[in-house]
C-alpha cells in the first residue's frame, strides 16, 4: 500500500493542540507504512490568514519532531488548479452559476424557519436558461458557483476509526457553493472544493483529520466522483475534550503548541502525551515512548471513537519523566531560555560549569522546565526575601550566634568544598554547644530565605562560587537584630 497523507492547517491562528495531534496521527501512520507525510497550508481565507501564524505552525511542527517529506505547499499559490477544476465542472454541467442575492437567501431561510425546517438552498438557479442568466448579469448581480447535489443520493464510506458512515444527499443543505465571485473571473474557491482538488493532485491515499470534518467528507466524496478521481480512505479522529467533557477551546486557556512550550513542556513529553490522546499502544501499560517507537505499533484499530480527555496531571507526569532522564548538558540548554526570559543574568561566575551544577541540584524537582525559574531564583538575586518560617527560624535562640561563627569560619577559609562545609558545621555545633539541626536549619534559612529546598551543602557551594554566601549570612544576621 502506498501511503500519502497530509496535515492541512489553516494559518488563521497558532498551531492548535488538536491540529498538532492530527499531525501526530498522520505522521505515525505515514512512518508505520514507510509513506509520505505532506504539509499543506490552507491559506485561501485571505482575510484571516497571517504569515506569522504560518511561521508559528511550521516552528511548532518542527519543534515536536513532526518532520514532513513534501511541502509546505500554499493554496494561495495554486489558484490556477482550482480555477481549472471549477471550469471543468461548469462545462460538464455538474456546477452552475447561482445569482441568488443574500436578501433572497435570507428570506428563504426565514420561510424555512417559520415552517420548522432546517435551512437549505432550494436549488432555484440550477436550471437557468441562457436568457435568465443574461438578465441577472444585466442587473449587475454577482454570482457564486454551486455544485449539484442529488437529494436522493446516499453517500457511504468506511471510516477507519468510526466504521461505516452514511449520509443522504438531502442532508447536505442543497447544492453547495464551491466558489465565490471575485475579480479573478471564476472566483474565490472554498474549503471543501480546494481540499478535494489538492488531495487529488497530491495523490493523498488517506485523509486523517478531526471528526469535526465528518459532514464535509460526505460533500467531498461527491466532488471526488464528479472530478473522476479515486476516493481516498478516511479516518476521523476523536476530538480533544477538557476533563469535564467539553470540547477543548480557547476558554481552557492554553490551546496552542507555543503556549505549551512557554509553560515549560518538553517537545518529547508533549508529543508522547499527544500520541496517547485517542490512541493506545498494544501494550497499554507502556506510556513512555518516542514517536519512532509509537510509529512501529500505530494502527487505527487502536484509535478510540470517543473524545480524548485532556489530563494535565498525566501530561505533567510524563513531562517530568522526560526532564529527569535528560542529560545535564542538554537540560541546561533547555533551561537557559527560561532563565533568560525571566531576566536572570549570567555574570559573576554564573557560567556554564556553574549552571550545570545548578541544574544537577534542581533537576529532580522539576515537573515543567519553567519550574526552574522559581526554583533557582535564589541563585540569581543578590538578596533573598525571608519567608515567615525562615524569619522564625532565624529568631531561634542560638541561631544568630551559629551564623556568626559560620561567617567567621568562612573568612578564614576562602576555598569551600563539601568536606570543608561539613567540617565548619561540625565545629560550630561543638563550639556553640547547639544541635546540628538548629545550625542546618538556620543556615538554610539564611542562605535561601526558606526552610525547604534542594540539598543544603550543594546550594551553599553554588552560592559560595558566585560570592553570595557571606553577604546572605550577613543579611540574615542583621535582619535578626
Ligand atoms: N484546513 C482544514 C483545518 O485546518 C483542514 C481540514 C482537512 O484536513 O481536510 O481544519
Amino acid at each position: 500500500m502506498t501511503v500519502r497523507v497530509r496535515i492541512a492547517p489553516s494559518p488563521t491562528g497558532n498551531l492548535h493542540i488538536g491540529t498538532a495531534r492530527t499531525a501526530v496521527f498522520n505522521w505515525l501512520f505515514a512512518r508505520h507504512h514507510g509513506g509520505t507525510f505532506i504539509l499543506r497550508i490552507e491559506d485561501t481565507d485571505l482575510e484571516r490568514s497571517r504569515p506569522e501564524y504560518t511561521d508559528n505552525i511550521l516552528a511548532g511542527l518542527r519543534w515536536l519532531g513532526l518532520n514532513w517529506d513534501e511541502g509546505p505547499f500554499f493554496q494561495s499559490q495554486r489558484l490556477h488548479l482550482y480555477k481549472a477544476a471549477v471550469e471543468q465542472l461548469l462545462e460538464r454541467g455538474l456546477a452552475y452559476r447561482c445569482y441568488t442575492t443574500s436578501e433572497e437567501l435570507e428570506a428563504l431561510r426565514e420561510a424555512q424557519k417559520a415552517r420548522g425546517e432546517a435551512p437549505r438552498y432550494d436549488n432555484r438557479h440550477r436550471n437557468l436558461t441562457p436568457e435568465q442568466q443574461a438578465a441577472f448579469e444585466a442587473e449587475g448581480r454577482s454570482y457564486v458557483i454551486r455544485f449539484k447535489i442529488a437529494n436522493e443520493r446516499e453517500i457511504v464510506w468506511h471510516d477507519l476509526v468510526r466504521g461505516t458512515m452514511s449520509w443522504r444527499g438531502s442532508d447536505l443543505g442543497g447544492d453547495m457553493v464551491i466558489a465565490r465571485a471575485s475579480e479573478a473571473g471564476v472566483g474565490q474557491p472554498l474549503y471543501n472544493f480546494v481540499v478535494v482538488v489538492d488531495d487529488i493532485d497530491m495523490q493523498i491515499s488517506h485523509v486523517i483529520r478531526g471528526e469535526d470534518h465528518i459532514a464535509n467528507t460526505a460533500k467531498q466524496i461527491l466532488l471526488y466522483e464528479a472530478l473522476g478521481a479515486k476516493i481516498p480512505d478516511f479516518a476521523h479522529t476523536p476530538l480533544i475534550l477538557s476533563l469535564d467533557g467539553r470540547k477543548l477551546s480557547k476558554r481552557d486557556g492554553v490551546t496552542s503548541i507555543s503556549d505549551f512550550q512557554q509553560l515549560g513542556f518538553t517537545a518529547e513529553g508533549l508529543v508522547n502525551y499527544m500520541t496517547l490522546l485517542g490512541w493506545s499502544p498494544p501494550d497499554s501499560t507502556q506510556e513512555i515512548f518516542t514517536l519512532e517507537a509509537a510509529a512501529k505499533e500505530f494502527s487505527f484499530e487502536r484509535v478510540n471513537k470517543a473524545g480524548a480527555k485532556f489530563d494535565w496531571a498525566k501530561l505533567d507526569w510524563l513531562n517530568s519523566q522526560y526532564i529527569h532522564s535528560t542529560p545535564v548538558d542538554k537540560l541546561t540548554d533547555l533551561l537557559i531560555p527560561y532563565w533568560q526570559e525571566a531576566g536572570y543574568k549570567f555574570d559573576r561566575g554564573r557560567e556554564r560549569p556553574w549552571l550545570e551544577e545548578l541544574v544537577t541540584l534542581i533537576s529532580a524537582s522539576l515537573t515543567r522546565l519553567k519550574d526552574a525559574v522559581e526554583q533557582s531564583q535564589l541563585f540569581f538575586t543578590d538578596t533573598v526575601e525571608f519567608s515567615e518560617e525562615a524569619s522564625k527560624q532565624l529568631q531561634q535562640a542560638g541561631s544568630a550566634d551559629a551564623l556568626k561563627a559560620i561567617l567567621a569560619a568562612l573568612e578564614q577559609q576562602p576555598q569551600l568544598s563539601a568536606d570543608i562545609a561539613q567540617e565548619i558545621i561540625k565545629q560550630v555545633v561543638k563550639a556553640q554547644n547547639v544541635k546540628k539541626g538548629l545550625v542546618m536549619r538556620s543556615l538554610r534559612a539564611a542562605l535561601t530565605g526558606d526552610v525547604h529546598g534542594p540539598d543544603l551543602i550543594q546550594s551553599w557551594l553554588l552560592l559560595h562560587q558566585i560570592g553570595l554566601d557571606q553577604p546572605r549570612l550577613s543579611q540574615a544576621m542583621s535582619s535578626t537584630k
